[in-house]
């Protein structure tokens, strides 16, 4: 028989065991503050990754996947690769009638043209019947003929969208206009993606498309901010090359990915609450006769760009990072810089063509290089 004192040991030790269990129970359930890594996945036509820091992983989890449904929302509102997606109605039908869309559209659009005028032109979304035509001259192997050039050139000039903000409609003063997004897509695509991380508790995180990356928060495991590694486009191009003539070589899986990258890191950045975005010529390009032609077309030229080997640009939002990316790749280092040097909280780092690959940086760029 157990006396007073042992009954109330062993009651209290009974409770002290169930309070422990019950508390292991809720951690299990409920999930300890945690970092959660996508890996990379393909969206957007290339790869992206997310980090959450939350709560809880169950949380993390729910904050990245919430993430990557902006990515592919917006991918598809931007894409024209389906036929009936808004972007694809305006350019087939915005030459003949105003074609109406959504607000959201509306104000990228309105947004785009904003960047056209701050950058006399050098980012323009009607870029599009010069891509294509660039596209074609290299699945021919054969350089555009002036003529042809000059006729599609006249096709691109963003004057010629006409946007009425009292229907949300868009027309086309010319026939054969084609919008581009390809140059803005990714940075509002990420700024969405980290908006909808935090409404779903994430206190922390990172985005990541193809290059482009916002972070947010406190960096996990690092007290100065989040490591962003510039890739090193000498070396890149050379991969790239390489990869051109042996499609087996860069089946990307998400390892190879990391070490590939990995491999070519050429400085270290280190970034707080920022947007850093990166245009290269090494990203993509057409080759035509053996020369290489970047997938940026220099809107005075008309031809692809070819001032720099890669411009990157830390800036508050990946909207903006994105856009003066490309529209410096068009400008040049006098030009460029200007424009950088203009803008509150903006910073450059330049790396001119091969041989030289010269770095130019801007007046700030040094207080984020680790
Ligand atoms: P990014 O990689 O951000 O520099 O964007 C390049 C993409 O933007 C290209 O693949 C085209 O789809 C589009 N683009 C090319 N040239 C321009 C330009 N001058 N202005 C705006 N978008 C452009
Ligand atoms: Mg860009």
């Amino acid at each position: 028989m157990m006396n007073e004192t042992q009954k109330r040991i062993w009651t209290g030790a009974i409770i002290g065991i169930c309070l422990i269990a019950a508390g292991c129970f809720i951690i299990f359930a409920v999930g300890r503050p945690d970092r959660v890594d996508s890996g990379y996945r393909e969206v957007m036509g290339t790869f992206a990754r997310i980090v959450a820091v939350a709560g809880s992983t169950r949380q993390g989890k729910i904050s990245v996947e919430a993430g990557f449904e902006q990515l592919n929302r917006i991918d598809s509102l931007m894409s024209d690769y389906d036929p009936l997606s808004q972007i694809s109605r305006v350019n087939r039908d915005a030459f003949e009638k105003p074609v109406m869309v959504s607000p959201e559209l509306f104000e990228l659009l309105q947004k785009s043209k904003d960047v056209s005028r701050l950058t006399d032109g050098a980012f323009d979304i009607t870029i599009g019947p010069l891509v294509d035509l660039w596209r074609e001259a290299g699945e021919a192997n054969s350089l555009p003929e002036e003529k042809t050039l000059a006729l599609t050139r006249a096709k691109v000039g963003y004057d010629n969208l006409i946007l009425d903000a009292n229907n949300f409609t868009v027309r086309f003063a010319v026939d054969g206009m084609r919008l581009d997004l390809g140059g803005i897509a990714k940075g509002y695509a990420i700024d969405k993606a980290v908006e909808a991380m935090k409404q779903n508790g994430a206190i922390a995180g990172m985005v990541d498309v193809g290059g482009d990356i916002r972070c947010f928060g406190d960096a996990p495991g690092r007290k100065d901010g989040w490591l962003i590694g510039v890739q090193d486009p000498k070396a890149a191009k050379k991969d790239e090359q390489k990869a051109a003539s042996d499609d087996t070589q860069y089946q990307n899986t998400s390892a190879s990915l990391k070490d590939w990258i990995y491999g070519q890191r050429l400085i270290d950045l280190i970034v707080k609450d920022a947007a850093v975005a990166t245009s290269g010529d090494y990203r993509r390009f057409v080759t035509i006769n053996g020369k290489s032609y970047s997938h940026i077309i220099d809107t005075g030229t008309a031809e692809g760009a070819k001032k720099f080997s890669s411009v990157t640009v830390i800036a508050n939002t990946a909207l903006e990072a994105d856009v003066l990316a490309t529209a410096v790749s068009v400008l040049g280092r006098e030009k460029g810089l200007a424009l950088i040097e203009s803008l509150e909280d903006v910073e450059a780092i330049l790396i001119t063509e091969p041989p030289e690959y010269e770095i130019i940086a801007s007046s700030g760029a040094g207080g984020y290089v680790r």
